[in-house]
């Protein structure tokens, strides 16, 4: 039997929605029984998009976060369950049983990354199942299907040879919030761009007035003594990734020029604006 897992790419994802409106398609007015009641046509979010936008003009960076439920191995929504109204099967899907979790709001709140949602209605809790209607049809889930950018893959994680364990297992796709210990199904490629920040800045050769290329920039971490270094491009362009918020010490270097040391107290995405470098 397949364990089902899945990688969504945050550096593919355009926040086009189609993943949501495939969604709310297969979902809205039709019922599963017995893994799933109909979803009601407004306020719910079985794939949410989260955005984040960080820097100021002209360097600014938004991304986008489709979250769905993780399929917890140690879900929190199972245990918070009476009667068993959560279970989770042998492919790894997380179900909330549409009859036994009547009345069971405690189930929404049990869930660290929110992807539970109360039907009034109906008095329910429901969420993403991976749409494992259409898995024992030998189809993948809709959101996967609808995306037009290949930012969702859907595979089985027990088989070495797919796509999903390659990445897994190469360490490019991680889980969101492992601190919860909750031990996600759902991973992600390019977590950073809304778990970290980056610091960036556009140098300038002050004598002349000119975009500084291969200027050398070496950015280090006043707490763990981490250091970083990269170049300028053609425009005096450096970026840093990946950081952690925290206090920094930056300094720039090119012969002929005097060096030129700040400090940064990184709080979010940070783009320095124009820096100049005066001749020595
Ligand atoms: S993400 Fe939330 S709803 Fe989904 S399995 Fe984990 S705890 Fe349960
Ligand atoms: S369909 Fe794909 S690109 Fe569009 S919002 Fe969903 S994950 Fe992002």
């Amino acid at each position: 039997m397949a364990k089902w897992g899945m990688v969504i790419d945050i550096t593919k994802c355009n926040a086009c929605y189609s993943c949501f409106i495939a969604c709310k398609d297969e979902y809205w007015d039709n019922d599963y029984p017995p893994y799933s009641a109909a979803q009601p046509r407004h306020g719910q979010f079985w794939i949410r998009i989260e955005k984040k936008e960080g820097g100021t003009y002209p360097h600014i960076r938004v991304s986008y976060m489709p979250i769905p439920c993780m399929q917890c191995d140690a879900a929190p929504c199972i245990k918070a369950a009476k009667n068993g109204a959560v279970y989770k099967r042998p492919d790894g899907i997380v179900i909330i049983n549409p009859e036994k979790a009547v009345g069971q709001r405690q189930i929404v709140d049990a869930c660290p990354y929110g992807t539970i949602f109360w039907n009034e209605e109906k008095q329910l809790p429901q969420k993403c199942n991976f749409c494992v209607q259409r898995l024992e049809d030998g189809k993948i889930p809709r959101c996967v299907q609808a995306c037009p950018s290949k930012a969702m893959i859907f595979s089985d994680l027990d088989d070495p040879e797919s796509e999903v364990s390659k990445l897994v297992g190469s360490g490019k796709a991680e889980v969101f919030h492992p601190e919860y210990n909750t031990k996600p199904r759902v991973y992600y490629i390019g977590l950073e761009r809304v778990t970290k920040n980056f610091l960036a800045a556009s140098v300038v050769f002050g004598d002349v007035d000119e975009c500084a290329e291969k200027v050398k920039a070496t950015l280090v971490n006043k707490q763990s003594g981490e250091e970083k270094t990269a170049l300028t491009d053609a425009y005096g362009v450096f970026e840093f990734t990946g950081l952690s918020a925290g206090r920094y010490s930056l300094k720039l270097e090119y012969a002929g020029y005097a060096e030129k040391t700040m400090d940064v107290d990184l709080k979010a995405d940070n783009y320095l604006g124009a820096v100049n470098l005066n001749r020595g």
